[in-house]
């Protein structure tokens, strides 16, 4: 049986290979990458090795744990199992380990070498065209396009492999590891190829999506407005309807991600608008592609579209990717010879916050994975850092000549790794547990099944979009502190981590109206349901951790009462004659459900870890550990505050105050 992994190239230096590791190999080229050729060659071998498999085993990366990924795909999550299933069946462990050892390579070979570079040598805008500097996010972005990785998880007869989110989520986070920025435009370009061919007609799927999937196209989402971004009821776009069918939209979007640049030969915008004479509010608004340029017949772009860039924003963070103020239906370009941008209406009219939540959903999901990914490397670098940093002496040591110790020995540093561990392992499982939910969703031939991962996933993308982007900032945030004064320089990454971080919390919904969604409409959803089901889970989890004894068992107790008050706070808020009172603290109700059910993700962790022994294994009992000692006990005087309805920020006016 000839082995995949064989034919990729180490990262590191091989002991049986003349490679120079830091180059790209002069004879291969991105395309050996491919993923279809690699299911080809599986398919041809018939092959189904048993176990995850490693070409890097020797070298230990600072963007993502190989080790920890295995743990948690493989021993605790079981996606091997996923094969048995109709729409994996395709697929054995092989090919996913293969699938995630490419994705390192991506990142390393390509992706973070220009991470720094990207962050100092920002887009341009010359007052008509945005310009993308920098040619090596071109480079990365094709040699990922070549890889064909970018739509494996779609449907085969969408071009793609079947290959399934949980695998794919986690091999593009080595990328969003690696690369936030550039690995954005792909990314967004997914989401916006998945709404198309959920809600598309034909004839839209097939002159969007393929060249989108094959790097030629990049897609956007386009609701934000200068006035308008929480509240998408304000947006004031409009549509009008035309002879032939198609639309002519005018008016602004902000905030555009990748909104315009020279990457590619089209950006496919999909534009929120209303119609004339629509209903009010969010049942008003209709969806469009509205691309940069008209395409022909032959699918090759050939007018320009009457939508132009009118100013690029200046980020704090995440700077390689342009973010565009843009104007619909100024006259600028003038299509089949009047203004207007020409639009085509998706699916039916004023159902298109409905599709575009579709997008949202799923762009959650991969914000809270590029937040734990960002967490994650930093964590990966601050340890080494401790590792390798002398400084001062334990406090018990007399001897002022003795060397100095790594900071590493010291309890507060110590303190601040196991914080970040407990964070960013803890929102990994996490995302690869809603991940996976997509999975059993999409694969289920049981409803019941389905419908019981749906309403999971429904209640956990709150927060797993939400708690990913407060804890693993806060890693970020330990992260610079353990490089001292050097982690406030730009000469290391931590801090370009912390500013690419800080958009997370903001986009796709800030924190606060996500901790809405979650109190408000989630936990209550179904009379219920969806709370009813994490309930089964965690007590399942309980029982388990339980039936161990010793310190699994204390923790299962310990989660089984957060729980129990957590509900009880749930229901005094939900069962309350006084919603605005009862909404005040949803960022609090937030916070305290993001922690438990963390805690239940560690306890979950610490089960399939309970029979294994090596420091793998003792790392994740004391995450676990530090996580029940010192953030669940926070979630207490939290919920007592929600439970007495506190009226603090209800009744201060700020009027008056002078400040
Ligand atoms: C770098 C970047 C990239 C982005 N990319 C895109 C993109 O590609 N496409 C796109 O359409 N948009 C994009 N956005 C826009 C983003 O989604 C919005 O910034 C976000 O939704 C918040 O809207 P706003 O900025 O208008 O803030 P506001 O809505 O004005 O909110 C300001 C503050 O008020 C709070 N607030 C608002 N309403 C309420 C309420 N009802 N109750 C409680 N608190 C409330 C918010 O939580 C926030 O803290 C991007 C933004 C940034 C910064």
């Amino acid at each position: 049986m000839v082995s995949l992994i064989g034919r990729l190239v180490p990262i590191a230096p091989d002991l049986d290979s003349d490679v120079d590791p830091t180059k790209p190999p002069p004879t291969q080229g991105p395309s050996e990458f491919s993923l279809h050729r690699r299911r080809a060659v599986a398919r041809h071998n018939g092959s189904a090795i048993a176990g995850p498999a490693r070409c890097n085993a020797n070298v230990t990366s600072t963007l993502l744990s190989r080790r920890d990924l295995d743990f948690l795909l493989f021993e605790w999550l079981r996606v091997d199992q996923l094969s048995k299933r109709q729409r994996f069946a395709d697929h054995t462990t092989e090919t996913f380990a293969d699938v995630l050892t490419l994705s390192e390579d991506l990142a390393e070979r390509y992706f973070a070498p220009h991470y720094k570079r990207s962050d100092a040598d920002e887009p341009t805008f010359d007052g008509q065209a945005v310009t993308v500097n920098l040619p090596d996010i071109k480079e990365a972005l094709k040699a990922f396009a070549d890889a064909e990785l970018l739509g494996m998880s779609m449907d085969e007869k969408h071009g793609g492999a079947q290959v399934p989110v949980t695998v794919a989520t986690a091999a593009f986070m080595w990328l969003q590891a690696a690369n936030v920025s550039t690995i954005g435009y792909p990314l967004l370009t997914l989401a916006n190829a998945n709404l198309l061919t959920e809600f598309g007609s034909a004839e839209q799927i097939t002159t969007f999506v393929p060249p989108m999937l094959a790097g030629r196209f990049t897609g956007t989402m386009c609701l934000s407005e200068p006035h308008a971004g929480s509240s998408l009821t304000d947006i004031t776009t409009r549509a009008e309807l035309q002879d032939s069918g198609t639309y002519r939209l005018f008016g602004s979007k902000m905030w555009i991600s990748g909104g315009d640049h020279d990457l590619t030969e089209n950006i496919v915008h999909l534009v929120l608008a209303k119609l004339p004479g629509a209903p009010a509010g969010t049942k008003g608004i209709s969806l469009f592609i509205v691309p940069k340029f008209l395409v022909g017949a032959d699918g090759t772009p050939v007018e320009r579209n009457d939508v132009v860039a009118a100013g690029l924003n200046h980020k704090m963070g995440q700077r390689g990717m342009t973010n565009v103020l843009l104007n619909f239906g100024e006259g600028t370009f003038l299509p089949g010879g009047r203004e207007g941008a020409v639009g085509y209406l998706v699916g039916e009219p004023h159902h298109g916050l409905a599709y575009m939540f579709h997008m949202m959903n799923e762009a959650r999901l991969v914000i809270g994975a590029a937040a734990t990914a960002l967490g994650y490397t930093g964590y990966l670098k601050s340890v080494e850092y401790a590792r390798n940093r002398p400084q001062g002496r334990p406090i018990s040591a007399k001897d002022p000549a003795a060397p100095p110790v790594p900071i590493i020995e010291h309890p507060d540093v110590k303190r601040m790794l196991l914080a970040q561990k407990s964070y960013v392992e803890g929102a990994l499982a996490l995302i690869l547990y809603c991940a996976r939910l997509t999975d059993i969703a999409s694969s289920s031939e049981s409803t019941e099944e389905r419908d019981s991962a749906t309403l999971l996933l429904d209640l956990l993308t709150p927060v797993a979009k939400s708690w990913p982007s407060q804890w693993c900032l806060e890693a970020n945030n330990l992260a610079i502190q353990v490089h001292g004064g050097y982690g406030y320089t730009r000469e290391y990454d931590v801090e370009q981590h912390y500013r690419d971080n800080r958009l997370n919390p903001i986009h796709e919904g800030t924190h606060g109206i996500q901790s809405l969604d979650l109190l408000g409409r989630k936990v209550g959803q179904h009379d219920g349901a969806g709370l009813r089901a994490l309930e089964a889970l965690i007590a399942n989890t309980i029982g388990e951790a339980a039936a161990l004894d010793g310190e699994p068992a204390q923790l299962a107790a310990q989660l089984g009462s957060a729980w129990h008050r957590l509900l009880d706070v749930t229901t005094t808020l939900l069962g309350s004659d006084q919603p605005d009172l009862a909404l005040a603290n949803s960022a609090l109700y937030l916070e305290a459900f993001g922690h438990i059910v963390i805690g239940w993700i560690w306890l979950e962790q610490l089960v399939a870890a309970a029979d294994r022994t090596g420091g793998f294994y003792d790392g994740k009992r004391c995450a676990a550990r530090y996580f029940y000692r010192y953030e669940l006990p926070k979630t207490g005087p939290q919920l007592d505050l929600l439970n007495s309805m506190d009226t603090t920020t209800v009744e201060c006016s700020f009027d008056g105050w002078e400040a």
